[in-house]
């Protein structure tokens, strides 16, 4: 393999998706566009921030096996494309999947020398202000991934690296630093 996988994985909120597009400024790495059947948000597009799909071309995928991955996430799939991940790979790029911890699991077999990494919010409160104040989700969606987020605490023990999100600089220093990259 001439690239290098990496996960990033923390809960809804913690800053996952800021944190991939600071890094994927660099030339040599790129963030896999998962796809999912979630419906998008007024400022998604498709293609750019996932490959919106209806549930049945989501097992249709699965059937085929061409995901590497793919999870439920509040009554929505989401997976990684293998061929995606692969051609990234044979490219050598850095290639990011920001997936759950579910997905996470299902990498780690298939690919034991994948980089984890698991960002953590600063605290509860934080997290909470973070998911009310992005407004992609009502009242009753927040909570169900305040409780989610409890369960993937549960998971972090099994990233090698563990980042309290509180900073962004120093957050993408200290991933700067785990990837190598000087
Ligand atoms: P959101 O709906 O907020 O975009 O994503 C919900 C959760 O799904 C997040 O924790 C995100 O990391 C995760 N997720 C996004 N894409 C994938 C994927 O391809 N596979 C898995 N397993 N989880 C994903």
């Amino acid at each position: 393999m001439k690239g290098k996988l990496v996960i990033i994985s923390g809960p809804s909120g913690c800053g996952k998706t800021t944190v991939c597009s600071h890094l994927t400024q660099e030339p040599n790495i790129k963030k896999s566009i998962s796809f999912t059947t979630r419906a998008p948000r007024a400022y998604e597009k498709d293609g750019v921030h996932y490959h919106f799909i209806s549930r049945d071309a989501f097992y249709k995928r699965i059937d085929e096996g061409r995901f590497a991955e793919y999870a439920e996430y509040c009554g929505n799939l989401y997976g990684t494309s293998l061929d995606h991940l692969t051609k990234a790979l044979e490219n050598g790029l850095i290639y990011l999947l920001e997936i759950d911890v579910h997905g996470a699991s299902q990498i780690r077999k298939k690919f034991p020398e994948v980089i984890t990494i698991f960002l953590i919010p600063p605290d509860e409160e934080t997290l909470e202000e973070r998911l009310v104040k992005r407004n992609t989700n009502n009242k009753a969606e927040v909570d169900e991934r305040l409780e989610i987020a409890k369960d993937e605490y549960k998971y972090r023990d099994n990233y090698k690296h563990c980042i309290v999100n509180d900073k962004l600089d120093d957050t993408i220093k200290k991933i700067r630093k785990v990837l190598e990259l000087g």
